[in-house]
């Protein structure tokens, strides 16, 4: 029995779903239902083939075509249990079911391996530093903080990573990419990387708020200053970060 809410899930959230239903690969659907708008004759007595992630995307396979689940802001799943209200999705089989709330689900036809690019995945094996980097090296005028949730260069990196790895290695949020030296870009990559897998880890164990050093916090860990609070970038998402010691590049 696992049940968990979400809260804007970040990517190593969707590693731990997709491991928690990694029992159900090669079950069939007894029955598919929901208040979703997909059609979901097509999903009952299908067998599911695989499950992937693609960032923030959760991705349940069949042979020609895939289930794609975004949490969105307060999207949550519930295995083998329900909850009280009623599912976005939900699959029963002989044995166990899934159930999906509050999230958008939509029906992705064709070769899944031909829609996503699994190396913009920075979880994913098939993740390339040096794509990132190509990525990096051709804005013009992009913040920092914007760059990291840029889903197309970052997948996965949400919010919390985004303030920790800037805090991790002392860039400035509102530094411009271009404008940062070669050596603390590729800094910026490994650590989008290096933190997602200890996010991972950490809120494996319960223990992921523990280990914050900048997000939601007050008070500079290294400088026994106040941190400041700001509403930063085009996605207008809350950055938390210190004047003091995370350089300002502009
Ligand atoms: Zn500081």
């Amino acid at each position: 029995m696992l049940c968990n809410y979400f809260r804007m899930p970040e990517g190593p959230s969707i590693i731990i779903l997709k491991e928690a239903v990694q029992s159900f690969i090669g079950k069939k659907i007894k029955l598919a239902e929901g208040n979703t708008k997909i059609d979901l004759s097509r999903l009952n007595n299908k067998t599911i083939k695989d499950f992937k992630s693609w960032g923030k995307h959760f991705l349940i396979c069949f042979n020609g075509f895939t289930v794609r689940i975004h949490f969105l802001m307060f999207g949550s799943y519930a295995i083998n249990e329900k909850k009280d209200r009623p599912p976005r999705l939900s699959f029963q089989f002989t044995k166990g079911e899934i159930n999906f709330y509050t999230c958008s689900v939509k029906i992705i036809d064709g070769d899944i391996n031909e829609v996503y690019d699994w190396s913009s995945d920075v979880m994913n094996n098939d993740w390339d530093p040096k794509k990132a980097l190509e990525k990096l090296k051709c804005s013009t005028n992009l913040l920092v903080c914007d760059a990291l949730l840029d889903q197309n260069i970052f997948a996965g990196v949400g919010n919390i990573i985004k303030n920790e790895v800037l805090f991790r290695i002392r860039v400035h949020p509102k530094s411009i990419v271009d404008k940062m030296p070669a050596a603390k870009i590729k800094l910026l990559i490994k650590d989008a990387v290096d933190y997602s897998f200890e996010f991972l880890k950490w809120k494996k164990k319960f223990e992921l708020r523990k280990h914050w050093l900048a997000y939601n916090k007050k008070i500079c860990p290294r400088c026994n200053i106040p941190l400041v609070k700001e509403h930063l970038g085009k996605t207008n998402r809350r950055s938390f970060f210190c004047d003091n010691c995370q350089k300002l590049y502009s």
